[in-house]
């Protein structure tokens, strides 16, 4: 690896793909990361290959994004949505398409970058193959994941099982935030090394519109009150503990305010069923003239969402990360989150944003109060928020220590054995 054209790197996301629109079902911050990691990579000269799985026969094979980044897709099971903890019993055939395409292509990969559990699994088998190292951010962990919910999939026992091999094997672990790295130390293992390399987001995009233009883009009066909620509708992102903060808000009632509900879904899916189910809360309490479900929002429109905000509320039960936090602070929005996993990392309580207990319906109430009702510390928030953005989390600051970490993991030698000395008595009789 001496100059910058040799330089390759194979991110593998199984169910996340990257070149995919953001905002769909099963479409979250994994697909993002991917995808602006692998472009910004690209724009440090790396030849990037994202390989993920074909969903529809509707879908290109190759997505060209750059001249030298690209989602490749191979079929592994059927061509279709398949959810992710049916997803396992598929990665033989996902590694041997991409064996396949290596082969055929000529390509060497030194270096993986996996993502996720199931594309973990992948590049430990690929290790054994083709003798590659091994780079793996988790996204989210089963360990977390399954203390939080009733309902424990039938993977569970395989999952936290791959979590923990691919911790102990893997040349280096990518934790986004020094709350993901505790978790891993005190709920996998304690072997295993693990670098903090955080999540970004594109500062040229969010923080690219004003606030009074971005609410005449949206037809927002000037004195309304507006909370914002972007993401997924899954029970963990804790919608729920948000629409009833503002039944105890001291602004239920007040006609300034608005609630916008971004985020898409798909009828009789999961997250059709959560958006069913909060809607109905909505019109339970009373708060269905205030609130507007904006649906599924690009990436272009979204910053225009997050400046036209007062506030923007990430009320999840738990979080890996968590990007929408920081695009919103990119966007000079203050952000009041759960106090849990990486929004403790990225948002900092009284100076870009309040902290509020999980699930915990009056501390969000007054937490939304406190803001609603300073403008002028709203402001103030804001700035600094946007400040704490552009210092730490943009993609390109990212991708250059991820670039670092790849360049000093494939420059270092590979492992020469040791040659066992052969008694003195074999040599002899030789
Ligand atoms: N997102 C989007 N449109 C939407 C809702 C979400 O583009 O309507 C994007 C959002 O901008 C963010 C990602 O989806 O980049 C969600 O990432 P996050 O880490 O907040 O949550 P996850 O989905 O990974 O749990």
């Amino acid at each position: 690896m001496n100059t910058k054209t040799e330089r390759r790197i194979a991110l593998i996301s199984v169910h996340g793909d990257p070149a995919i629109e953001f905002g769909k079902e099963e479409a979250g911050g994994q697909n993002v990361y991917v995808r602006n990691v692998g472009e910004a990579l690209a724009r440090l000269g790396w030849q990037v290959d994202m390989y993920t799985r074909r969903v529809s026969a509707a879908q290109e094979e190759i997505v060209q994004h750059m001249p030298n980044c690209r989602t490749i897709r191979f079929s592994a099971g059927a061509l279709e949505f398949i959810p992710r903890d049916e997803l396992f019993g598929h990665l033989p055939e996902f590694i041997e398409k991409f064996l396949k395409f290596q082969q055929e292509n000529n390509l060497t990969y030194e270096l993986v970058h996996t993502n996720y559990w199931l594309s973990s699994w992948v590049g430990m088998q690929l290790k054994k193959k083709i003798g590659c190292k091994q780079v793996h951010t988790y996204h989210s962990l089963g360990a977390v994941k399954y203390a939080t919910i009733d309902d424990i999939p039938t993977i569970a026992a395989k999952r936290l099982d791959v979590e923990c091999q691919v911790l102990e094997t893997a040349e280096r672990i990518v934790a986004t935030s020094p709350q993901e790295k505790a978790h891993m130390r005190q709920l996998v293992s304690t072997k295993g090394e693990i670098d903090i390399i955080p999540c970004g987001t594109d500062t040229r995009r969010f923080g690219s519109v004003d606030r009074d233009a971005a609410r005449a883009a949206l037809g927002i009066k000037n004195e309304a009150k507006v909370v914002l909620y972007v993401g997924r509708f899954d029970p963990r992102k804790g919608i729920e503990t948000l629409v009833r903060a503002l039944r105890e808000s001291k602004f239920y009632g007040d006609e300034k305010l608005q609630l916008i509900i971004g985020g898409g879904s798909v009828p009789g899916q999961s997250d059709g069923i959560e958006r069913d189910r909060i809607e109905s809360i909505v019109d339970e309490l009373g708060l269905r003239e205030c609130t507007t479900f904006a649906g599924r929002l690009s990436q272009d429109i979204l910053p225009t969402y997050y400046a036209a905000a007062d506030v923007c509320v990430v009320p999840s039960h738990y979080e890996p990360f968590g990007l929408v936090a920081i695009e919103a602070m990119a966007s000079g929005t203050p952000v009041i989150a759960s106090d849990v996993g990486g929004l403790q990392f990225t948002v900092v309580p009284e100076e870009t944003g309040l902290l509020a207990p999980p699930q915990d319906v009056p501390a969000f109430a007054s937490c939304i109060d406190r803001i609603l009702e300073n403008p002028e510390w709203r402001a103030k928030l804001g700035e600094a928020a946007k400040i704490r953005v552009r210092k730490k989390f943009s993609w390109d600051g990212v991708a250059e220590q991820l670039s670092e970490l790849y360049i000093q993991l494939t420059e270092q030698p590979v492992p020469v054995p040791v040659p066992v000395p052969v008694p003195a008595k074999e040599l002899a009789t030789a």
